[in-house]
Order: C-alpha cells, then sequence, then structure tokens
C-alpha cells in the first residue's frame, strides 16, 4: 500500500513541477514553455499556406498545427497564443485585407464554462492587437441540439441554420465594416458560412474569415 502512495505521489509531484511542452507536452529538462522541435515549427509555418474564396488559414489541420491547435484549446499559454496570432496576423496582412473589425466564433456555453474562458476569443483578440483593429464580440450562439461532433457532415450543414445571432450591441460596430472572422480549425465551413451570413445581414460590407488549420477534407494539405 505505501508503495502504491508514495507512487500516486510521485505522479502528482510530476504532474506539479516537471515542465513539459506546451503544445506535444514531452517532458522538458528547463522551464520553457515549448520544446525546440515544436518551436522550429512553429516558426517554420508557411506565411501565407493557402487562400481560398474568402478564408485565409496556416495550412491543413494535421502536425504542429494540429497540436498546436488542441494545445490552445486546453488553454495553452500566451507564447503559443502569440507565435499564432503573429502568423494569423501575418497571412490577413498577406491577403491585403484591412479588416475594420476582428470577431469570433464563439464557443459552446458548455465548452467556454467547462474552460473557463473562450478560445477562439482570446484568439481573436491577440489577433486584433497585431493588426492595431478592435476585437468586437459581434455574435451569440442560439440554443440547442447536439454538439457538432455528433452530426454528420451534411447534417452539420442542415442543422446550422439559425445557430448564431449578432448581438444588438454590436449593430452599430457592423454597418459598413470590413469584418475579420477568426475561429480556430475550418471543418465543413458550415460555422464560417453561417456566421458570415447573420454578419452581412447586420450591414457588414464584406468578411473575410482566417483561421488556423482547415480538415484535409475540405482541403489537401500543401506539400
Ligand atoms: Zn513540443
Amino acid at each position: 500500500m505505501s508503495s502504491l502512495w508514495s507512487g500516486l505521489v510521485g505522479v502528482t509531484r510530476q504532474l506539479l513541477t516537471d515542465p513539459v511542452c506546451t503544445v506535444c507536452e514531452v517532458p522538458l529538462s528547463t522551464p520553457t514553455l515549448l520544446c525546440a522541435p515544436c518551436m522550429a515549427g512553429l516558426d517554420g509555418l508557411p506565411q501565407s499556406s493557402a487562400s481560398e474564396n474568402d478564408v485565409v488559414c496556416l495550412g491543413g489541420y494535421d502536425g504542429i498545427l494540429k497540436a498546436s491547435v488542441l494545445a490552445l484549446k486546453r488553454g495553452g499559454d500566451s507564447r503559443l497564443l502569440d507565435r499564432l496570432a503573429d502568423h494569423l496576423a501575418d497571412i490577413v496582412r498577406f491577403a491585403q485585407f484591412s479588416p475594420d473589425l476582428i470577431t469570433w466564433i464563439p464557443g459552446s456555453k458548455q465548452r467556454v464554462r467547462q474552460n473557463g474562458f473562450d478560445h477562439g476569443q482570446r484568439l481573436a483578440t491577440a489577433v486584433a492587437a497585431r493588426l492595431g483593429t478592435p476585437a468586437v464580440r459581434c455574435l451569440g450562439r442560439n440554443q440547442r441540439g447536439p454538439g457538432q461532433h455528433e452530426l454528420s457532415l451534411e447534417d452539420r450543414w442542415d442543422r446550422s441554420q439559425g445557430r448564431f445571432s449578432v448581438r444588438k450591441s454590436a449593430d452599430q460596430s457592423l454597418a459598413g465594416a470590413k469584418v475579420l472572422l477568426v475561429d480556430d480549425v475550418l471543418t465543413t465551413g458550415a460555422s464560417a458560412a453561417e456566421a458570415t451570413e447573420v454578419l452581412l445581414a447586420a450591414g457588414s460590407a464584406a468578411i473575410k474569415t482566417a483561421v488556423l488549420a482547415v480538415t484535409p477534407r475540405r482541403y489537401p494539405t500543401p506539400r
């Protein structure tokens, strides 16, 4: 019993004190936030990987990008957020889009309550700071229905009708505005398309969506 107990204490102590990479969670010998390969991977992200219609992204949802998105959802840390926001701001500039305001696709209430933060909002706010543009909370989620992950791709489109609405407080900011819509991953594009629709209906002049990654099902990963 005592060896089991000391084992548990050991594991707990390790979790509390030994640093791990915030992205891939390998143990680190020094208390940095990212391991060298992850840092190099983030540094090596393409500056303008893909642009289709009104979507810009850093690349496909795999490798370092997938790991980074998952880390961001777990909470990540400021250094990871800074890197990703740097890259996202760069590709928006590269696309020569100068938004009047930046907004984000809000996380589900349940997820935000569980995590204590909305990672989409964090990302949008960090990108906004880099572009010198205000981040404005424009969108709210209508309730309810099953979570996206429980639906087939076809159903995601069908069920997405009426999922978002524009907050009254954002009406004035949106009138005639060029809007950058930030999200983490584009899967079917249903969320972005619906958010774009309600933002345009609220008077926005133009919308561009910036995401960290797109799933290979939608865009083949460039290699
Ligand atoms: Zn790592």
